[in-house]
């Protein structure tokens, strides 16, 4: 009997620790949503958070690399190949920091592209929370086979 209570105990504990964590994951959803706005590419707007042990580590939109205009389209309004995405400007932000991305979790607007994915799993990134669907799912795809834990989130319910 005890030690059934006990158990349920423990259960609810881990239901508060969900809860809590479902909070914290749409607020970090809204807010890669808001810094996302820093992108002046026209086509999509996209952005994302790096957080590890509840801090905000870095932070990244889609854009043209340091030193070269803001503008992402080019004059038949396609994205320019050297346009980088929201996670690989917050990943390589990092190799420019003292902090690191093992184990963290990154927070981003939209779906990762298959080559986002590739620099997240070597980023030791352990969890992706995302709440636009892309009509690839590749990126997808590959962090689920590397053991990533991946949470869709719907744009409307955060
Ligand atoms: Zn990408």
């Amino acid at each position: 009997m005890v030690e059934v209570k006990q158990l349920s105990m423990k259960g609810r504990e881990e239901e508060r620790r969900q809860l809590k964590q479902t909070l914290l994951d749409k607020r970090y959803l809204r807010m890669a949503e808001i810094w996302a706005e820093n992108s002046y590419c026209e086509r999509r707007q996209v952005g994302c958070l790096v957080v590890k042990d509840k801090r905000i580590i870095s932070d990244g939109y889609n854009g043209t690399p340091s030193g070269f205009e803001n503008v992402c389209e080019d004059e038949n309004n396609l994205t320019k190949p050297y346009v980088l995405h929201a996670e690989a400007n917050a990943i390589t932000k990092l190799a420019r920091s003292h902090n690191n991305s093992d184990g963290a979790t990154i927070y981003v607007t939209d779906s990762p592209c298959i080559e986002c994915a590739k620099l997240i799993i070597q980023a030791g990134i352990k969890r992706l929370v995302y709440s636009r669907q892309y009509r690839l799912t590749d990126g997808i795809d590959l962090l689920k086979r590397a053991g990533i834990d991946v949470v869709f989130m719907d744009h409307d319910v955060i």
